[in-house]
């Protein structure tokens, strides 16, 4: 199947490409890498009648470092989480995450913003953004606003972008020294979109775990936030012989339906397993 016919226009700068989504009246939508959107389109899941190219505007580029936080471009791509000096040194986890994004050539094309925004409930980028407690950039011609991550992601697909928006670029803050981070995922096959993933943020007290953020994808509508497995694993010292400290509170924080070939209480099972692979793995890099 092919698309149906749209338009297309490759804005100059920024403010060009906001002022096109303003006026659209809803027409529009912007394309980054085109790794999600094309594929939709050639599926005609949906049909804008004008595609933005947004991939070439330089105000949406740039990594840059603060006291408080890291800044990344909308428009870094999968493969730059792989060889930005910035991300090794000051967000591990997106590096350690990275690779699991599908392959080679959609790496090279997929961009953070553009995973972001498309908010799929699999994607590795959105639950390392809210395990990271990462603030998002909107823009628009009304200036922009910064959004929690935990708080943009609403639902299946859907985020708090507003009509005529734009994520211009996403704010990391700087993890506090000792801070420990992990990341795995169950899948069908490497390169696959997630069953069953985890990403963890923890601060240490000594060998105990404190300050928690574990956050599923693949198993609810969006990223998630995990609270009664945050307070579960609190002051407790990895690595767990068994899952009696944290499995309970799985089973309150999760809830997945069953998917074709795969029954919830599998998922279920899928998380609790990862988890202390997860856990475990924590424990080994405070030990390093
Ligand atoms: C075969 C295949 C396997 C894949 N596997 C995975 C996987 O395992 N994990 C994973 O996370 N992803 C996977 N992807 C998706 C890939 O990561 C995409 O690159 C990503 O989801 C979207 O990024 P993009 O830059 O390509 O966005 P686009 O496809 O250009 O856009 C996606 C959506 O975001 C909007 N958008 C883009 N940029 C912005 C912006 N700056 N502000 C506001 N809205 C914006 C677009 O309008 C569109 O609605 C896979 C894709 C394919 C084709």
């Amino acid at each position: 199947m092919k698309a149906r016919n749209f338009h297309y226009i490759k804005p100059a700068s920024l403010a060009h490409a906001l002022r096109i989504l303003a006026n659209a009246d809803g027409e529009a939508v912007p394309v980054a890498g085109g790794q999600s959107l094309l594929a939709g389109l050639n599926m005609r899941l949906s049909a804008p009648k004008l595609l933005v190219d947004i991939g070439d505007l330089d105000e949406l580029r740039g990594q840059s470092r603060t006291a408080d936080s890291v800044r990344l471009g909308a428009l870094t791509r999968h493969a730059d989480l792989l060889t930005s000096d910035l991300v090794a040194q000051d967000l591990p986890l997106l590096r350690t995450a990275a690779p699991h994004i599908g392959h080679l050539a959609i790496r090279n094309r997929g961009t953070l913003g553009g995973s972001l925004a498309y908010a799929d409930p699999a994607a590795e980028l959105p639950a390392c953004a809210v395990a990271l407690d990462a603030s998002l950039v909107l823009g628009s011609l009304l200036g922009e606003r910064e959004v929690r991550a935990e708080d943009f992601f609403k639902g299946l697909f859907e985020t708090d972008l507003r009509p005529g928006e734009l994520i211009v670029a996403v704010k990391f803050p700087i993890q506090p020294a000792g801070t420990r981070v992990a990341f795995a995922e169950l899948s069908r096959r490497h390169g696959d979109f997630a069953l069953v993933g985890l990403a963890v943020v923890a601060s240490m007290q000594g060998d105990r775990l404190d300050k928690a953020r574990p956050v599923y994808f693949g198993c609810a509508d969006r990223a998630m936030f995990a609270p009664s497995v945050a307070a579960a694993i609190t002051g407790l010292r990895p690595p767990f012989d068994d899952d009696s400290a944290f499995a309970p509170a799985i089973r309150q924080d999760l809830s997945p339906d069953d998917m074709p070939g795969l029954r919830a209480d599998t998922r279920l099972h899928m998380a609790t397993v990862l988890t202390g692979r997860v856990l475990n793995s924590l424990s080994e890099r405070a030990a390093a």
